[in-house]
């Protein structure tokens, strides 16, 4: 039987955040998951500026050797997001001022999951206060009086904790069983994602491209650049509202790519990478009870992916590291009660609920025609535009959108 004061289930980027964060303060930890890295995510690989911004924190060194790492990931610079009838397009070149910012990184990065979390791994492998365990599924958790004891089936690893920071992801077994997480189709993403190659168009900029149409509404179907001259391709969706129009996800896919404009085209000489893949979202558009008794869950086993965007990479990244900092702060006082640790909640939800609300706000704006169409409108908004930039690339500047005096600046145009 292994011995630890806290195991952290799942090295995805949470627990990795998790597990780098404690190691900083000093605090061992096993880390345990069911692969052995590199493995694939399903995901859309996009990094936004949260991503660096949280690891920078953590560790100034992660993110400095991982620019330039040419060979794993793809700097971009613009964002396209395209209606039916009009695009709003984000474009900032390296070192070209706008409101005050200086862009001399690009916004945002695509990286392969199956690159960018064996990255981080191999942080944590050579951190000496980390124990990673890999290939090792955890399948039964069991309380005792010292805390949990997680394992696998065979019962040949068992590991007793005081405290376990959950970071299995979106199909946790412990969120569902032990955290009563329930599955509520409001508030959860479905999706698919695919790889391609000789997808035409694309240029210096390297946009990301979301397509908002009418029948995904308020998902979308993204368009990423990705490395190896691929594309990484996929829909988001409501899984309430896919229920209720009848999609098949993949079938709708294949179906846009040949038929319908620009798709048609531009995919006219694709070639299919791999499979169509399909995973889950836990979106953050409700607050859930995210600790317990000797628990803190944490990334998508939280349910923490922004409702709008679709992202959850950063999140996982921000709980991961709200987790590590209170769980030092649980072993200090030797208190890993439901009540002690509860705090966790209230730091995550104070840090994070605003930004969700908002992307909540703005994702269930689609019934309301005339507020999708305002925001539509405002493309050539300079205010507008800036905002739209920061729901991808800065965190603060998204508070904005909660504030009564920005929409009475964007509508009348007053500065
Ligand atoms: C199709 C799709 C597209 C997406 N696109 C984006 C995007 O472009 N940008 C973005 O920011 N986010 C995106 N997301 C969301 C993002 O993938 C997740 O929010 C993010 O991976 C959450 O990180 P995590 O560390 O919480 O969990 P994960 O990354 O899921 O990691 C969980 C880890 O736990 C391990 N594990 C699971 N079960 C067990 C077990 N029983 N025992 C041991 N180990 C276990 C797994 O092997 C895995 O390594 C997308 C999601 C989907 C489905």
């Amino acid at each position: 039987m292994i011995q630890t004061n806290i195991c952290v289930l799942g090295a995805g980027p949470g627990g990795v955040a998790a597990s780098l964060q404690l190691a900083k303060l000093g605090i061992s930890s096993v880390v345990v998951d069911k692969a052995i890295f590199p493995r694939d995510k399903i995901c859309g690989d996009a990094l936004s500026g949260k991503v660096p911004y949280v690891f920078n924190r953590i560790d100034k060194e992660i993110f400095k050797n991982f620019t330039s790492r040419e060979d794993i990931k793809y700097n971009c610079w613009g964002i396209e997001f395209i209606y039916s009838d009009r695009k709003i397009q984000l474009d900032y070149k390296p070192g070209v001022k706008e409101e005050n910012l200086v862009f001399e990184e690009p916004i945002g990065f695509i990286s392969k999951r199956r690159d960018f979390d064996n990255y981080l791994v191999d942080y944590i492998k050579k951190e000496p206060l980390i124990d990673l365990k890999e290939g090792i599924q955890i399948t039964a958790f069991e309380k005792n009086e010292t805390g949990y004891i997680l394992s696998s089936s065979d019962k040949s690893t068992q590991i007793q904790a005081k405290l376990v920071i959950v970071a299995d992801g979106a199909q946790s077994k412990f969120a569902r069983q032990i955290g009563k997480i329930e599955k509520d189709s409001k508030h959860y993403g479905g999706s698919v994602r695919a790889y391609y190659k000789n997808v035409s168009g694309g240029d210096y900029f390297n946009r990301i491209e979301l397509h908002f149409l009418d029948n995904l509404e308020p998902g979308y179907l993204w368009v990423f650049p990705s490395t190896n001259n691929q594309t990484n391709v996929g829909i988001f969706m409501r899984t309430d509202l896919l229920k209720e129009r009848k999609i098949n996800l993949k079938k709708e896919m294949i179906r846009i790519l040949k038929e319908e404009e620009p798709f048609k085209e531009r995919f006219k000489n694709a070639e299919l990478i791999g499979n169509i893949e399909g995973f889950g979202l836990p979106l953050g558009s409700k607050k859930r009870v995210i600790s317990g008794d000797h628990f803190m869950l944490i990334g998508d086993a939280a349910s923490l992916i922004d409702p709008l965007t679709g992202e959850g990479i950063g999140n996982a990244a921000v709980s991961g590291r709200i987790a590590a900092l209170h769980a030092a702060e649980a072993l200090k006082a030797n208190n890993f009660s439901a009540k002690f640790l509860s705090k966790y909640d209230k730091m995550i939800y104070d840090k994070l609920w605003r930004e969700l609300k908002v992307s909540a706000f703005l994702q269930n704006s689609y019934k309301h025609k005339w507020l999708s169409n305002l925001l539509k409108g405002l493309g050539n908004n300079k205010q507008f535009v800036s905002v739209l930039l920061s729901i991808f690339s800065d965190v603060d500047l998204k508070k904005k959108l909660l504030s009564p005096v920005f929409y009475y600046k964007l509508i009348f145009n007053k500065e």
